[in-house]
């Protein structure tokens, strides 16, 4: 069987990345299934070079293909804040319920038509020698006044989908990854994927 590792110890990602390829007969594996593999520092001014370089160092290393994600929040409020920093919105070390909690804090008062936001993703394919390729996936939303929901992770229980009259966080897990970003650009990085591997 083709195998794929996926460049995060992150189990929700690992969760939602596994159910998205989960129709393929490949392999997912994850950072967690290999030893002393290096901490990627994510320094890139954009998503695209965060992904490509999580997916480069890691394939480089491991002598694999590898797929590597990397997503930011753009609320337009905040001329696309938190973007490539969604995850240390609050400062190092800050729990998805601070950077929660901030975000919620910087849009107090403001009606729904100031609250729109997008989820943006970029998965990065790289082969064992690190030559890597890249694919994108978009939703739009409105940040919600509360948080709502229980599944998902990071912004989910404030990403309200207008379509849905639901927050990601109370989506079940099938039509979240149908709609998502990470969705989308999976779905796009799949047909390559079993391209390459057929
Ligand atoms: P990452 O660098 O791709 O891990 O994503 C940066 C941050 O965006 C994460 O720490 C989460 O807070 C947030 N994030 C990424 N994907 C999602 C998602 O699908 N739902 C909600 N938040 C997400």
């Amino acid at each position: 069987m083709k195998e794929i590792v996926l460049a995060t110890r992150n189990k929700h990602k690992v969760r939602e990345i596994t159910e998205i390829l989960g129709s393929t007969s490949i392999k997912v594996l994850s950072l967690s299934d290999f030893k002393k593999i290096p901490e990627v520092v994510e320094d890139g001014s954009t998503l695209e070079e965060n992904a490509v370089k999580k997916a480069r160092v890691i394939a480089l290393r491991l002598k694999r293909w590898t797929l590597a994600d990397d997503t930011g929040l753009e609320v337009s409020y905040l001329n696309g804040a938190p973007g490539v920093y969604s995850a240390r919105f609050a400062g190092p070390g800050c729990s998805y319920e601070d950077n929660n909690k901030k975000l919620l804090e910087l849009l107090e008062g403001l009606p729904a038509e100031k609250r729109k936001a997008k989820f943006r993703c970029v998965i990065a394919l790289s082969d064992p020698k690190g030559k890597a390729r890249t694919a994108e996936g978009s939703v739009t939303g409105v940040i919600a006044e509360r948080t709502r929901g229980r599944n998902g992770f990071g912004y989910d229980p404030l990403f309200f989908i207008p379509r849905y009259k639901k927050t990601f966080a109370e989506l079940d897990s099938g039509t979240k990854n149908r709609i998502s970003h990470r969705g989308k650009a999976l779905k796009k990085a799949s047909k390559i994927v079993k391209k390459l591997f057929s």
